[in-house]
């Protein structure tokens, strides 16, 4: 028989924790960080994928004493340097939402002709004190405008390689089947089947 597992995951953001939980084996169970009983800050004081996702994952599971998830991830632009990157989510200011970070995505991209991009992920998982990072990315092109409404924040943008629908245009399991988040997940779940099984 199969071993169980409980994580939390230290997230806030409702759209990370629907893919997630959708992406794991029946085998895992996600707690959120109101059912482990944590109502404090996360903070996310690095310019790393690797450092907020450590810090957010550390912070939960020395506080709460539990195995504990994380993810932080953004949107890589070529012709912006990188930018949006770690910082995806304040793109438009401290509390910008997914579409005025879109719009200024918009807005920076109009009249640039190289459209490449990749999104990136890093779940640190932190297991009995230790953490544990992995990492996945997927490549694509910015669509010229917004298309479809499924997924969040850069979707309605992002073509990945070899498709011509934006993730928001495909279905939870297709985006699902392709993502940056997909591919770390896919990482952690062989690591922990692979040491703790
Ligand atoms: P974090 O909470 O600091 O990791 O910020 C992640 C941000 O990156 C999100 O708010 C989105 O703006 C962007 N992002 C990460 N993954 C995705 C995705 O799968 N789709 C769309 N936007 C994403």
């Amino acid at each position: 028989m199969k071993q169980h597992y409980s994580l939390c995951l230290a997230s806030n953001n409702e759209h990370k924790r629907r893919e997630i939980s959708q992406m794991l084996p029946s085998n895992f169970s996600l707690l959120t960080l109101k059912e482990a009983g944590w109502s404090g800050i996360l903070r996310e004081d690095h310019d790393t994928y690797e450092g907020n996702a450590t810090q957010k994952a550390i912070t939960v599971a020395e506080a709460l004493r539990i195995n504990c998830l994380s993810d932080d991830s953004g949107l890589s632009v070529e012709a912006l340097d990188g930018a949006p990157g770690v910082f995806s989510a304040r793109y438009a200011g401290l509390h910008a939402t997914d579409q005025q970070n879109l719009d200024k995505l918009i807005e920076a991209m109009k009249s640039i002709q190289d459209r490449r991009a990749k999104y990136v992920a890093v779940l640190c998982l932190v297991w009995e004190g230790k953490p544990y990072l992995f990492k996945g990315e997927v490549t694509g092109l910015l669509a010229l405008e917004p298309r479809g409404t499924e997924g969040f924040g850069y979707d309605p943008l992002f073509i990945p390689d070899g498709f011509s629908s934006t993730f928001a245009e495909m279905s939870p399991s297709q985006k699902n089947s392709l993502s940056h988040r997909s591919k770390a997940l896919v990482e952690l779940v062989r690591f922990l089947e692979n040491t703790f099984s």
